[in-house]
């Protein structure tokens, strides 16, 4: 079919592909560079408990500001992360760097022991790092406890090789850390999953939550969950509260945290700081 339409269209299609793959290994080594000179940085969520607004943990999201593009979104670098690999050193950093922040909190604001700090976890991580190595030296170095830190992880990164998975995921609970299973609903949602893993946390997707003020159906779905993750004895959190009404409709169904822009954006260090010191003054 392109043959029929003239060699000069294949030519400028080629071309125009050949322009994409560049400016993607040009994304990719700029970001290996950012990685290197510590360009990359984390912003923080406020994770709420739904009950008295109280914040009780911060999700890390890493952000990358562009000297030429400005911000990149994680939705485009992480993926180009994981293919690369570069997510093994872009994942160590993160864990860290959040680690160390929540040691700076604890020992500067009284009062804060049991915050805690959520860090994303790719499947590559899971599969090629020696995670709970890397999880280890992260709690040595910050001096943080062990259950001061949530790793969240997504359904895919327990289908890839479920045995290997589970292994490392007790190893890293032996060394304190919980486990939240992050977008829940999206993916695969085997209940076999929650069986199988030492999962302590459900994160339910944004999808729902958007929904759930709307439509009867993802109400009642939500509301599945809630009773689920009660019988499995974990916690709940919605993700992407952004209305009063969502907020009130968590609640009523049964979910007892959330985080969302109604009630924080993902905020640069020493706004999150600012958070803290407010409610624990
Ligand atoms: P996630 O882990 O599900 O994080 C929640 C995302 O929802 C974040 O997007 C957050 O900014 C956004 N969000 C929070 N509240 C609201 C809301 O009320 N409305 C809307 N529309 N969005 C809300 P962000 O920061 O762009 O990150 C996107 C994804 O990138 C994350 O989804 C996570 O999967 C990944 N990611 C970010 N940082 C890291 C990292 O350090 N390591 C890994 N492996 N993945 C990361
Ligand atoms: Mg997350
Ligand atoms: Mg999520
Ligand atoms: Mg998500």
């Amino acid at each position: 079919r392109a043959k029929k339409r003239g060699p000069s269209k294949t030519i400028v299609f080629a071309a125009e592909t050949n322009a994409v793959r560049t400016g993607q290994i040009q994304l990719e080594t700029d970001l290996r560079h950012a990685i290197e000179n510590g360009d990359l940085e984390l912003h923080y969520q406020p994770i709420i408990d739904l009950e008295n607004g109280n914040s009780i943990a911060f999700e890390a999201l890493t952000r990358w500001h562009h000297p030429i593009h400005g911000p990149v979104s994680p939705a485009r670098f992480i993926p180009m992360a994981e293919e690369s690999g570069l997510i093994l050193p872009l994942g160590r950093w993160a864990m860290m760097e959040a680690c160390q922040q929540l040691a700076a909190w604890q020992k500067s604001i009284k009062n804060t022991q049991n915050i805690y700090v959520n860090v994303n976890m790719s499947a590559v991580q899971l599969l090629e790092d020696d995670i709970s190595r890397t999880v280890a030296h992260c709690l040595a170095q910050s001096g943080i406890e062990g259950r001061n830190l949530r790793l969240e992880i997504t359904e895919s990164a327990l289908v890839a090789n479920p045995e290997f998975t589970a292994r490392c995921l007790h190893e890293i609970k032996e060394l304190g850390p919980t486990l939240a299973l992050d977008d829940f609903g999206t993916g695969y949602s085997s209940l076999n999953y929650l069986n199988s893993f030492p999962i302590d946390c459900i994160k339910i997707d944004q999808s729902f939550v958007g929904q759930v003020d709307r439509d009867e159906q993802s109400s009642k779905i939500i509301r599945i969950i809630t009773m689920l993750a009660d019988t499995l004895r974990m916690s709940v959190v919605a993700e992407g509260i952004e209305t009063s009404e969502q907020h009130v409709m968590m609640r009523s169904l049964g979910c007892r945290y959330g985080q969302g822009y109604l009630f924080s954006r993902p905020l640069p260090k020493d706004d999150a700081t600012a958070h803290l010191r407010k409610q624990f003054k």
